[in-house]
């Protein structure tokens, strides 16, 4: 490094070198939108302006942010055990945190296998779909469905299911083998809907035409989310989950819920699967696990998929895939101490609790300039912006730019529709703070 280099780098305010992840990094370079701390309900810039979080930081922090017991919990274990190996070594709270994940979920989904981030625990799922078909000799199992709009993180298995464009059309040919559902989102039949819309179980009938295409004995799973949170809050219509469920019931189709977002209280349960009284075979997480503050994810698997698995000579492994920092330490004791504070504040319950006042209150904002289209469910919200002529995504930046830099509210965008998705920690004055501060920053983009 040069000296002249030397001094550059020790700015602290050079923006450069950074490659931001899913960001428009020029526009952001000439006006940065920075945090510099956390605390509850808040986002600090490093001038100290509070913003109130919108957003859970990136549908994560449902427990609120800097919680003082999760915080004591990282540190003490820093300390104490700063990292184990995962392959053939375990370290007591992985055991623990297993145990209590698995409590929290419905029916046999009684095993954990940790990640340390949404995607991979995708990737996971997918590969352990196929690896049970293959060890139980329908190795032709091969196929996977996704469904369009769907978001299943960024490794080549999420993105080949996945279902949003931008993520997938410069990358190729991704996964052979993938076919994707139709998105159940019809803003004709569901426009400004609270929760479930009634429109649109009959779309999981579209399994049905896939199965007629190239036979059921060549699919391995269909992964969806419960509801479809990046391309902007389109929840289950009624009944379309159960009708899913009985169609690979019907194929021995193995159906994955993704709840990285849903899970932990979002929808006012620990998972949506219980929300809707569907039993998935394995649900992914992540996000909410550690309430954000340490990477994890997982997938929780049911007893008959992890037991097929448990073949053999006992003293070789049974599936070869992991992470070197799957259930790593920091996040076991993130995550356990993230889960004594869901209990101990109810906020599973609050968050349900608080889903009519949320809807009705998000709702008000029908009616301002733009406005296409609002959707709620649990404590999520989407709101559609019409998008400026040849500008496709413009408006929803500016109003999320606007809402940071002048209405103190981090507000997160997917194009032009904007997504709010608070801590669960939210106060109803805070709920009429984001309302407000949202309806100021759609006039401000009008
Ligand atoms: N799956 C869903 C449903 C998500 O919403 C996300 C992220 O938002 C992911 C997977 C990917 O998670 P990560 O960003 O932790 O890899």
């Amino acid at each position: 490094m040069s000296s002249s280099a030397a001094a550059q780098s020790l700015r602290p305010n050079d923006l450069q070198a950074y490659w931001m992840p899913f960001t428009a990094n020029r526009a952001f370079k000439q006006a940065p939108r920075i945090v510099a701390s956390a605390k509850d309900m808040h986002y600090f810039t490093p001038e100290g302006r509070a913003i109130l979080d919108g957003t859970a930081g990136l549908w994560c922090a449902n427990a609120g942010h800097s919680r003082a017991p999760i915080v004591a919990a990282i540190q003490a274990q820093a300390a104490e055990l700063d990292f184990a190996p995962p392959f053939q070594f375990g370290h007591p709270k992985v055991f623990a945190l297993a145990s209590r994940v698995a409590a929290l979920a419905p029916g046999d989904l009684d095993h954990v296998f940790f990640t340390n981030s949404g995607s991979e625990a995708v990737d996971t799922a997918l590969k352990i779909a196929l690896a049970y078909h293959n060890i139980r000799g329908e190795g032709a199992r091969q196929r996977l469905i996704g469904r369009e709009r769907g978001y299943h993180g960024v490794g080549f298995g999420g993105t080949a299911v996945g279902g949003m464009v931008a993520n997938r059309k410069v990358f190729g040919a991704l996964l052979a083998g993938v076919d994707h559902l139709p998105s159940t989102y019809n803003r004709a039949e569901q426009a400004f809907t609270k929760g479930e819309p009634e429109w649109g179980a009959h779309l999981a009938d579209e399994l049905e035409r896939i199965v007629g295409l190239h036979d059921a004995s060549t699919i391995a799973a269909v992964i969806v989310e419960p509801m479809a949170g990046s391309t902007g809050v389109l929840p289950a219509p009624k009944g379309y989950l159960e009708r899913l469920r009985a169609i690979c019931d019907k194929y021995g189709i193995l159906l994955i819920f993704d709840e990285v977002i849903c899970g932990f209280g979002r929808l006012g349960r620990a998972f949506a699967a219980e929300r809707y009284g569907v039993l998935p075979d394995m649900i992914t997480f992540a996000k909410g696990v550690t309430s954000g503050t340490v990477p994890m994810g997982g997938v929780l698997v049911r007893k008959g998929i992890y037991e097929a698995f448990m073949k053999g000579p006992e003293h070789a492994v049974e599936l070869f895939h992991g992470y070197t920092y799957s259930g790593h330490p920091l996040a076991c004791a993130a995550g356990l101490a993230t889960l004594d504070l869901y209990v101990e504040e109810d906020l599973f319950a609050r968050s349900a609790k608080l889903e009519p006042f949320w809807a009705d209150a998000i709702h008000s904002l029908k009616g301002l300039p733009n406005v296409l289209d609002i959707r709620t469910v649990g404590l999520t919200a989407a709101i559609d912006l019409a998008a400026k002529p040849d500008a496709p995504g413009k408006r929803g930046f500016e109003a999320m730019d606007h809402a940071f830099h002048q209405f103190d509210l981090l507000v997160r965008i997917a194009g032009d529709s904007l997504v709010l998705t608070p801590p669960l920690i939210v106060s109803e004055a805070q709920i009429g703070e984001i309302v407000e501060k949202t309806g100021k920053a759609i006039k401000a983009a009008a």
